[in-house]
Formats: C-alpha cells, sequence, structure tokens
C-alpha cells in the first residue's frame, strides 16, 4: 500500500504541472527514489497504469532513478555506502551514522505535449 500514496502523489503532481503549463499530455515522469525509501518500481508503474487512466498522464512513461545509501559517521565525518546491514564507519568502526542520502522519493520533472 506504501507505493499506492506515493503513486497517488506522483500523479497529481505531474496532473498539476500540466495543467500549470497548459500542457495536452504528460509524456515522461522523471522520479528520483531512495534505496532506503523501500519502493518498488514495478509497483509504482503498476499503480501508475490503474490511476493514470483517463487523465493527461495516461500516456506517460516513468523514469526511475535509484539514489544509493549514503551514511556519515558522527565521529570521523567519513561518508560511505553501507554493505548489507552492516552500518557500522569503515574507518573507526563507530555506529553512530546520519544518512544523507538514500531516503527521497520525489518527481525530478515532467515532460509534456
Ligand atoms: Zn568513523
Amino acid at each position: 500500500m506504501h507505493e499506492l500514496s506515493i503513486t497517488q502523489g506522483i500523479l497529481s503532481i505531474a496532473v498539476e504541472k500540466a495543467n500549470e503549463v497548459q500542457a495536452s499530455k504528460v509524456t515522461k515522469i522523471n522520479l528520483i527514489i531512495g534505496e532506503l525509501s523501500g519502493v518498488v518500481n514495478e509497483c509504482v508503474e503498476f499503480y501508475f497504469d490503474l490511476l493514470s487512466k483517463d487523465t493527461i498522464a495516461a500516456q506517460a512513461s516513468l523514469s526511475f532513478e535509484r539514489i544509493p545509501i549514503q551514511l556519515r559517521c558522527r565521529s570521523c565525518a567519513a561518508v560511505f555506502s553501507p554493505d548489507n546491514l552492516d552500518w557500522a564507519c569503515p574507518i573507526c568502526r563507530e555506529q553512530k551514522i546520519e544518512i544523507i542520502s538514500g531516503r527521497e522519493c520525489r518527481v525530478e520533472s515532467i515532460e509534456v505535449d
């Protein structure tokens, strides 16, 4: 159900933006999806097909840009991508880390006709 509400958000943003510029249809939606967001591309595509029927975004293709997880160590400030579930700093082995990317989930841009 996670993807359903996300897809509804994506669609309403795309339709709203297209209306703002008085476009006749949305041809492409570029999405930024972080690996930590838990969003599955195929689920978004599935819901998008259902929800976009009878809207000006019905023919739009979806483009997904996946953003990898990046963490920063609070002790030594090293920036790293975690291996699997090991989120300890590879430099000093501290586990006090902050997430600096990977939680993104947004519409980057849309293309219209
Ligand atoms: Zn560290």
